[in-house]
């Protein structure tokens, strides 16, 4: 959305095609709820303003340093889709909902795409342009138009773990808020009950405490930081299953693992709700459209970010952004999971660093650019700069300079 936005406010006539029947994906589709590093381009706080007029964002309380400039907070995914819907409708941007594109052809020279397909309810179609860009997460565009790419962490392909998230209701939301990670702070420091004299983020202490109350009620979760963000009274997101072993551009297993997810959450609900007292109530409300994916088809590009350019916090001349979120991987199998859930780093460094257009310019496709979690990196940059903040100022600066082309 924010490629359509920026390059249609520059002139451009722009068509928007979107799988599912809403805008933002991972986001909406995909039930999210919480923001990382998005206080770093117009469109991220054109956002947040949107986002406080439909009274849908809930800043963590009391500010942390973090948060102080409005850079991680939790949503309301219902109104995240307004938001995206009211940015692409000012902008005049064409959009084409439950669209997928689904194939693309190349020119005479076979160094540009020429024609893409898509399908819908008015069946196949095809759609010239002089420029694409593949907002899809996954890379689907440019490995359909034959473009080269990196994919999960060993020879199979395997991302790190894909999640369902749910919303779920409860019929009194202050009676569970100890459990939420956004109660009052995610990155607050606190002692940790755990490890008596020490401290760690109130997001960590909250979700054991979660797990160990899973494990009460007599169920495990597969993901080792079961995770509630409060979004309104008494409505909650619930983050609580991890899927490994899984390529995000295999599309039976995608199906397998969406359904396993879907029975896992509503086991770990009823199990909470049986608990009874503050957990009465407890009930999903729905799973999100799409299971989301943590990993991605990382498209080669015409430079591809680095563990080193993280450790050295890379600048370049060409900068998009500065991507300020850790490495976060997540357990990568079961056993690494019940060793650290989150937030692991394969030993690697990380400080702030920036990423270059050219690693969004696809290097197999002249017209082709990529913003998002499928932009050209390895495994471990990409474990930083997949968070939705970089995304959102990836895809503007793409748009910009979409704009400026003749
Ligand atoms: C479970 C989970 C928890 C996360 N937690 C956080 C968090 O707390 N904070 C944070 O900031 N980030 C978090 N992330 C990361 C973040 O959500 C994503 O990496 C981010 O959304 C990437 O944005 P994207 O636009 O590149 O991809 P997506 O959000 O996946 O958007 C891609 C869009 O393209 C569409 N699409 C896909 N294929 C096609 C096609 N063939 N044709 C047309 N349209 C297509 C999709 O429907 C979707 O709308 C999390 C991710 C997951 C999965």
């Amino acid at each position: 959305m924010p490629a359509a936005v920026a390059a249609a406010r520059a002139g451009k006539k722009v068509r928007l095609f979107e799988l599912q029947g809403c805008l933002g994906g991972v986001w909406t589709a995909g039930l999210l709820s919480y923001i990382f590093d998005i206080d770093k381009s117009e469109i991220g706080w054109e956002i947040i303003r949107r986002l406080d007029a439909y009274g849908a964002r809930r800043k963590d309380r009391p500010p942390t340093p973090s948060t102080r400039l409005d850079r991680n907070w939790t949503y309301e995914p219902e109104y995240m889709k307004l938001v995206c819907e009211d940015l692409c409708a000012e902008a005049g941007v064409k959009v084409h909902l439950q669209t997928p594109v689904v194939a693309a052809y190349r020119d005479a020279s076979g160094r540009n795409i020429e024609t893409i397909v898509t399908e819908s309810k008015s069946g196949r179609r095809a759609w010239r342009a002089k420029t694409f860009v593949d907002c899809s997460g996954d890379g689907d565009l440019a490995a359909f138009a034959g473009c080269g790419f990196d994919i999960g962490w060993n020879a199979k392909g395997w991302g790190q773990p894909a999640t369902l998230n749910a919303l779920v209701v409860v019929d009194d939301g202050d009676a569970i808020a100890e459990y939420a990670s956004n109660e009052p702070a995610m990155w607050m420091t606190c002692p940790d009950p755990e490890q008596p004299g020490k401290t760690r983020s109130h997001h960590i202490v909250a979700s054991h405490r979660l797990r160990a109350l899973l494990r009460q009620a007599g169920v495990e979760p597969s993901y080792g930081d079961p995770t509630l963000f409060r979004m309104h009274r008494n409505l909650f997101c619930f983050m609580a299953n991890h899927e490994y072993e899984l390529r995000v551009d295999d599309a039976d297993a995608i199906s397998a693992a969406t359904m396993r997810a879907r029975k896992e959450v509503a086991t770990l609900a009823a199990a909470l709700a049986k608990l009874g007292g503050p957990w009465k109530g407890f009930r999903v409300a729905a799973t999100a459209e799409q299971i989301g994916h943590r990993d991605a088809r990382r498209i080669h590009g015409r430079y591809t970010v680095t563990r080193e350019d993280v450790a050295a916090g890379a600048t370049f001349p060409d900068a998009l952004t500065l991507s300020r979120f850790g490495i976060d991987i997540h357990g990568l199998d079961k056993k690494a999971n019940d060793e650290r859930a989150a937030g692991q780093n394969f030993g690697a460094r990380f400080r702030p660093f920036e990423i270059p257009l050219r690693a969004c310019q696809a290097k197999d496709a002249d017209n082709l650019y990529m913003a998002g979690r499928n932009i050209s990196g390895d495994f471990i940059a990409h474990a930083s700069y997949r968070v939705t903040g970089s995304s959102v100022a990836l895809g503007e600066g793409v748009g910009k300079a979409i704009g400026k082309l003749g």
